[in-house]
């Protein structure tokens, strides 16, 4: 606009200075203003302008430099002369001057402004199908006489149609001729109305697009709507980022556009290559992380494959496995804990056999010797009961001062001896039924106290109860129970040897599922090997005539007949703690619950 703006500056300076020549202001007060011709015609040369015509003050023209041989007629509708003729001042600006005004200059600003259109693609639809007006920079001042009268005007102007002058200094000025692939980068346009008249857009044949036409989107903001286009818009046959600005008459009216516009290929390559490079780096991107994962994945999911198949050994039963992952992460992490837990495992699992294989041979044990004595003990019975009801005959017999009467006397006790053994023997290999009733363990524990408490062995034994309020009720045999009871605590206050104290206890697990009977002495306690041993049948440490070993070997039947257990801890020197437990059986179950051998 600027560039634009200086040329219709030039244009008024140029005429406005004429104006003010003296030889004119003379030639104008003696009529004689031919005489000026020459030196006009060469101001008109050398300050570029296409027309230069003087009028007198009535607007009727005295001098065309163009055409010296057409006066007389009056310029009266050029509103240049119109302003400077009624404000008496100098005035430039842009307008259009139609075909007859131009043809009366000279025929050759007439055919330079004359167009047949060109169309393009997307240029705007006409009707009209050629232009003969044309397009000016014109400016006009008064010539004033040697008192200040208007005498008259001079009105000069260039022909914008076909003059590159102006679009290509726009060119050179704001872009300085850059190219971008033997295309111009920077573009200018003067456009008549909608058609280019003067440009440097280059067509695809590489002449000036003159004659072509504005696209309608375009042409409808600027021109229509009066306000300037800053957008992309496609010009003859490219896309460009452009600007577009009305071009007005004095009076305001729009009559064509200024363009300047930036080639938007150059940019659009810069973004495609930008998105290209950004789309290779993400590619390349994408290649590295998928190998990089499936190298990672593969090695996961290689040791989780490991771990898997080793569980699955494991389920099996085959507990030796190990995982062999090295890996410090997590999985190696899983891994190493893994084999702890299968190590942890593998020696669980041996203490579990050991220990069975242990029950199981002593209950064999212990069956088998049950067996055997249960077979002695039935077989001996008979002829027993006959030597003892033969001795105790003879006892009766005999006169008390026989000699032989200290010794049938003598066979009759020994024979009751093995009486007792005998019945020892059938008790533990449970040859008697029990007689189960339901009935409350503490009861039976104080009975079996009150018995024993008052034989001289307990005289100076302290007796602890502790008997737990709550203790349900269950089902066993009462007389056998008492059997084990006394078993366990004439065994305490043997190994007290009648001296220290006994404590018994009772009590429930809160769900009330089993009862237990603690007994505790402070006696001389039994070494490991023994304990081994102590519910073996016929295994004691007492003297003979005084232990049998068979009051544990016993307890133990009866309390596995009831579904109980015995458990025993002791320490040498300190005393010896037995404990029951029993299963607690409600009354309905007895039939179900019980005779389990
Ligand atoms: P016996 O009493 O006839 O010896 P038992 O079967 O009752 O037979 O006991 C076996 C052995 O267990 C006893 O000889 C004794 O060595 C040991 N024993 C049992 N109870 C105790 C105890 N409270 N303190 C120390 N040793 C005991
Ligand atoms: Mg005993």
């Amino acid at each position: 606009r600027e560039i634009y703006s200086s040329y219709i500056r030039h244009v008024r300076d140029t005429v406005r200075i004429t104006a003010d020549r003296t030889t004119i202001r003379q030639a104008m007060a003696s009529h004689h203003i031919a005489s000026e011709y020459a030196k006009l015609k060469r101001i008109k040369e050398e300050e570029g302008l296409d027309i230069l015509t003087l009028t007198d003050r009535s607007g009727k023209v005295i001098l065309r430099i163009n055409n010296p041989g057409l006066l007389g007629d009056t310029l009266n509708d050029n509103e240049f002369i119109k302003y400077v003729l009624s404000l008496k001042k100098a005035i430039g600006s842009t307008t259009i001057a139609d075909a007859t005004e131009l043809q009366m200059e000279s025929p050759n600003l007439a055919k330079r402004a004359h167009f047949k259109f060109i169309d393009t693609p997307k240029a705007r639809i006409k009707a009209e199908s050629e232009e003969t007006a044309g397009m000016m920079i014109g400016a006009a001042a008064p010539i004033f006489d040697f008192k200040d009268n208007l005498v008259g005007a001079v009105y000069g102007g260039i022909l914008l149609n076909r003059n590159y002058e102006i679009v290509d200094k726009i060119k050179q000025t704001v872009f300085q001729g850059m190219k971008y692939k033997g295309k111009d980068i920077g573009t200018a346009t003067i456009f008549q109305d909608d058609v280019r008249i003067s440009t440097n857009v280059l067509r695809e044949d590489g002449s000036r697009a003159v004659g072509t036409r504005i696209a309608e989107n375009v042409y409808a903001r600027v021109v229509v709507q009066g306000l300037p286009w800053i957008d992309r818009a496609f010009v003859v046959n490219n896309w460009y980022i452009t600007a577009y600005e009305p071009i007005k008459t004095i009076s305001g009216k729009i009559i064509g556009i200024l363009y300047v516009g930036l080639l938007e290929e150059k940019y659009s390559d810069i973004k495609r290559q930008t998105m290209l490079t950004f789309l290779g780096v993400t590619a390349l991107g994408l290649v590295a992380s998928l190998v990089i994962s499936y190298f990672l994945s593969r090695n996961i999911s290689r040791s989780i494959g490991k771990l898997v198949s080793a569980s699955r050994q494991m389920a099996r039963g085959k507990l030796d496995v190990h995982v062999d992952v090295k890996s410090r992460d997590e999985i190696g992490e899983l891994a190493g804990t893994f084999n702890f837990m299968a190590s942890a495992l593998r020696e669980r699992d041996e203490k579990l056999k050991e220990f069975a294989t242990k029950k199981i041979m002593e209950s064999e044990r212990l069956a088998v010797i049950g067996q055997l004595a249960a077979g002695v003990a039935h077989e001996v019975n008979n002829p027993l009961q006959g030597i003892l009801s033969y001795s105790c005959l003879l006892v009766e017999n005999i006169s008390p001062d026989d000699p032989n009467m200290e010794l049938v006397e003598k066979i009759a006790h020994q024979a009751t001896r093995c009486k007792n053994i005998i019945r020892g023997l059938l008790d533990f290999a449970r040859q008697t039924v029990p007689e189960m009733k339901y009935c409350q363990m503490n009861s039976i524990v104080a009975e079996t106290l009150a018995l024993v408490e008052r034989q001289s062995i307990f005289h100076n034994i302290e007796v602890i109860k502790n008997f737990d309020s709550n203790l349900p009720n269950t089902v066993l045999d009462p007389a056998q129970m008492q059997q084990v009871l006394m078993n366990i605590i004439i065994n305490a206050a043997e190994a007290m040897d009648g001296q220290g104290t006994l404590s018994v206890a009772t009590r429930t697990d809160p769900a009330k599922e089993f009862i237990e009977v603690e007994i505790a002495d402070t006696g001389l306690g039994i070494s490991k090997e023994n304990l081994e041993r102590i519910f073996d049948p016929f295994f004691t440490t007492k003297d003979a005539g005084h232990g049998t070993g068979l009051g544990l070997a016993i307890s133990y039947g009866i309390l596995k007949k009831h579904g109980g257990t015995i458990q025993v801890n002791s320490e040498v020197g300190k005393g010896t703690t037995f404990t029951l437990s029993l299963p607690v059986v409600e009354e309905a179950e007895k039939e179900k619950g019980h005779g389990r051998d």
